[in-house]
């Protein structure tokens, strides 16, 4: 607030009278250099008798002489005891009021502060012998280096933190000692870890959904992965809505990560006709279409029900229509969207939706065929094994700017190869796009 008076002030009479700025520099020059000259025979009243200065120009030259004095002591970024003397003797030569004295001696030792401060940030760390520079210089005015940053620089200090933390990230990665470093340059400067967190939360966010985007990339976490996540989880401040997002998205990676593995999930769920060792994985409403090949051509009818997947068959179950398919009767699997079509020998053809969270239930019901035939069912596209690249996932990352490349939203991301793999499309660079899952969906509903 002071320096902003003190603008004001100077614009002000630049503004009414535009040489005054020149003849205060002129006069000041000339008390300084009789200042050096005459020692302690110096006297103040002679000399401004003699330059004819105006009484209302008086405290501005006073002013002057101190500023050029502390501009000179701190040349070497620092104020000696000796040098202390020295500018309380040259105060009282110009008859300086000590109050201003020491706005002066503020205002000047803040723009050195600033000047080291820059000077420490200008490769993006923060060494030991830069920080305790800034440390003496905060101790030459009389206060501390957090003192200092959060009352004129914070908004700074948030800028470079942030900066620093984006260029962390740059490669989607966040190490331990790359934390730890960021840490210490906050605390360097005086902050504590929680405002850190408080102003990189919005890069921390999209920081993470990145994270997520490439464990999703290759459709399950990989223990590095999930080491970071948890990390980043724990250590980074999120919003309690991004929270709540993101551990459902994890937790979901996880149970992909484990039907994938083979590793299925068993339920407590009765079942009429259990077989023996029979396991039920998966149980929810879902729906049937059959396809009826009659004289007039082909009749769909939609049966609505209930589903379980077990170890050994799926069953259907629904008022005009109940059975089950073993799964050493399906051929084909061809994820569509939130149906599957599923080709059998036998009955059991035709179009299946597996509840809400279908893409877990199609995941389970096809590693559980592919476990109970110990060979290959031919698999259609829609399941996440297409492998793309680390560097060209970057690259599109990038690319959108972590956007869905459809409506634009940030959250629910997933890569997704333009022309599918199954048509043909490469895992290149031009072949890769950005969507979020509900954009994703739309479109594989119009392929
Ligand atoms: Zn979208």
């Amino acid at each position: 607030m002071a320096k902003l008076i003190d603008w004001i002030r100077r614009a002000s009479v630049q503004l009414l009278d535009p040489q005054r700025e020149e003849r205060i520099d002129y006069f000041a020059r000339n008390v300084a250099s009789r200042l050096k000259s005459d020692r302690g025979a110096f006297n103040f009243d002679a000399l401004v008798t003699s330059l004819e200065i105006q009484p209302r120009d008086i405290p501005l030259v006073q002013e002057r002489v101190y500023e050029f004095a502390c501009k000179k002591a701190w040349r070497d970024r620092q104020i000696s005891e000796e040098e202390k003397k020295g500018l309380d003797w040259v105060a009282r030569s110009v008859m300086l009021p000590e109050k201003n004295a020491e706005q002066v001696a503020f205002r000047v030792g803040l723009e050195v502060f600033q000047e080291v401060l820059s000077d420490a940030v200008a490769d993006g760390r923060i060494e030991p012998a830069e920080l305790e520079e800034l440390q003496q210089v905060a101790a030459c005015i009389g206060t501390s280096v957090r003192d200092l940053v959060t009352r004129y620089f914070s908004d700074w200090a948030e800028g470079f933190l942030r900066a620093m933390f984006m260029k962390m990230i740059e490669d989607g990665e966040l190490s331990h000692r790359e934390w730890s470093h960021l840490v210490a340059s906050a605390e360097a400067i005086g902050l504590k870890e929680n405002e850190l967190l408080d102003s990189i939360r919005v890069q921390a966010e999209r920081f993470v959904e990145h994270v997520l985007i490439d464990a999703k990339a290759d459709g399950q976490l990989s223990e590095e992965e999930e080491s970071t996540l948890a990390f980043l989880m724990e250590r980074l401040k999120l919003s309690p809505r991004f929270r709540t997002y993101a551990e459902g998205e994890i937790r979901e990676l996880k149970q992909i990560t484990d039907i994938l593995k083979g590793r299925l999930p068993s339920l407590n769920v009765h079942l009429t006709g259990r077989r023996n060792t029979e396991i039920v994985h998966f149980e929810g409403p879902g729906s049937y279409e059959e396809v009826k090949h009659l004289k007039s051509g082909q009749q769909r009818v939609l049966h609505e029900g209930r589903v379980l997947i077990t170890n050994c068959r799926l069953i259907f179950e629904s008022p005009a229509r109940t059975f089950d398919l073993n799964h050493r009767r399906v051929t084909r699997i061809a994820p569509r969207g939130d149906t599957l079509e599923l080709s059998a020998t036998g009955r059991g053809n035709g179009r299946y939706t597996f509840g809400s969270d279908s893409k877990l239930a199609f995941l389970i019901y096809e590693a559980a065929v592919r476990k109970a035939n110990q060979t290959l069912v031919e698999q259609v596209d829609g399941l996440p094994t297409r492998h793309i690249p680390r560097d060209v996932r970057q690259r599109v990352y990038q690319k959108y700017g972590g956007r869905c490349a459809e409506c634009g939203s940030n959250q629910y991301l997933e890569f997704d190869h333009i022309i599918p793999v199954t048509k043909g499309g490469s895992n290149s660079e031009q072949n890769v796009q950005l969507l979020c899952r509900r954009c994703n969906l739309n479109k594989s509903d119009k392929i």
